[in-house]
C-alpha cells in the first residue's frame, strides 16, 4: 500500500500540537511536529489563525488532509463546538473558522474519537474490532470503534461517558455545568478540587503543606498510606468508574476497553477499585469477549488518530 500523508492537530486547554504523519498500512510515523502553549489567548478565531499557520509550517500542499481532534462536545459533523470547558467555548463553529483560514476543508473530530482511533489503527488495539477507549484526565472522555469503523453517533456525542449520570440529586456540578456527572467525580480536576477541600494532614505532608499544590495522585498516594478521607474519595471515583464501564460494556459487547489518562496511570488505587468493580458488575454473557487493556501510544494517539480521520479510513465524514 501506498504511503500517504496527512496532517493531525491535537488541540488541548493548554497546548496546541500538530504533526506531519507518513501512514503507510499498520503503521503511522510521525515526519515532523510543532507545539505552542494555547496560554490565556483564547479567543477561538487567534487559536484558528495559530492552528493555520502551524499546518502551513508543517505542509502548505493545500491537498494533504488536516484532521483535528479538540477536548469538546460537538455538534453535528460540521465542525461545530457545542462546548469546550477547558478552552471556555460554547457554540464556536471552531471548523469553519479554520477552514476559512486555511483556504481548504478541515476535519473537526472529538479529542477521543482521534485517540481511539489512534490506538486502533497504530497501537494497543490493533486487530480488535468493537473498541471502546476511555480516558482519564481532566475530565473523563470516551471513544468507540464499531465494527471496524469510528462511531459518533446521531449527533457526534457518542460515548461521552464523562456525563453519565451516577448522582440524580444534588450531585457534584462538572465543568459541563449539569451536577452528578461521572466525571465531577473521577476527572482528575474534580479530584483535585476534593484534595484541596480535604487537605487532610497525611495530604498536606505530601506537598510540604501547600494545599495548591494537591492533585488526584495525591490522593491515591495518601489513601494508600492509610488516610481514611482519601481513601473514600479515590475509591469511590474508582467504583463509579468501573460501574459505568461494565454498563457501557454490558451494553455495547465490545472486544477491547482501553484505558488511559493522566489519572489512570498516576492513580494505582482508583485503577484497582476500578477493575475490581468493572469485575462485579458486568454481564457475565459480555465479559469473556471482551480484554480490558491499557493504552500504548500516549500522547502521539491524538494526533496520528486526528491524521488518519482526515484521510477518510473507512468513513463518512459528512
Ligand atoms: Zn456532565
Amino acid at each position: 500500500m501506498a504511503t500517504r500523508r496527512a496532517i493531525g492537530i491535537d488541540l488541548g486547554g493548554t497546548n496546541l500540537r500538530g504533526a506531519q504523519v507518513e501512514i503507510d498500512g499498520q503503521s503511522a510515523r510521525i515526519v515532523e511536529q510543532h507545539r505552542y502553549e494555547v496560554g490565556d489567548e483564547r479567543n477561538p478565531a487567534a487559536v484558528a489563525k495559530a492552528l493555520a499557520s502551524l499546518v502551513d509550517e508543517l505542509i502548505p500542499d493545500a491537498r494533504v488532509p488536516v484532521g483535528i481532534g479538540l477536548a469538546g462536545m460537538l455538534r453535528g459533523t460540521g465542525g461545530m463546538v457545542a462546548n469546550a470547558p477547558n478552552l471556555g467555548w460554547r457554540e464556536v463553529p471552531f471548523g469553519t473558522l479554520v477552514a476559512s483560514e486555511l483556504g481548504r476543508p478541515v476535519w473537526l473530530e472529538n479529542d477521543l474519537s482521534a485517540i481511539c482511533w489512534g490506538e486502533y489503527r497504530f497501537g494497543a488495539a490493533r486487530g480488535f474490532r468493537h473498541v471502546v477507549c476511555v480516558f482519564v484526565g481532566t475530565g473523563v472522555g470516551g471513544g468507540a470503534v464499531i465494527n471496524g469503523r469510528p462511531d459518533r453517533g446521531a449527533g457526534n456525542v457518542s460515548l461521552e461517558i464523562g456525563h453519565v449520570k451516577i448522582e440524580h440529586t444534588d450531585g457534584r456540578r462538572g465543568d459541563c455545568g449539569q451536577r452528578g456527572c461521572l466525571e465531577a467525580y473521577a476527572g482528575g480536576r474534580p479530584l483535585a478540587e476534593q484534595a484541596r477541600e480535604l487537605a487532610s494532614p497525611r495530604l498536606l505532608a505530601l506537598v510540604d503543606g501547600d494545599r495548591e499544590r494537591l492533585h488526584g495522585g495525591h490522593l491515591d498516594q495518601a489513601a494508600r498510606a492509610g488516610c481514611a478521607e482519601s481513601c473514600d474519595v479515590i475509591e469511590r471515583a474508582g467504583r463509579e468508574l468501573g460501574r459505568v464501564l461494565a454498563d457501557v460494556t454490558t451494553l455495547l459487547n465490545p472486544d477491547c476497553v482501553l484505558l488511559g489518562g493522566t489519572v489512570w496511570e498516576g492513580c494505582p488505587r482508583l485503577a484497582e477499585v476500578c477493575k475490581q468493580e468493572f469485575e462485579a458488575c458486568v454481564t457475565p454473557a459480555a465479559r469473556p469477549w471482551m480484554q480490558l487493556i491499557e493504552a500504548t501510544l500516549g500522547d502521539d494517539a491524538g494526533v496520528l488518530g486526528a491524521a488518519g480521520l482526515a484521510l477518510s479510513e473507512g468513513i463518512d465524514h459528512c
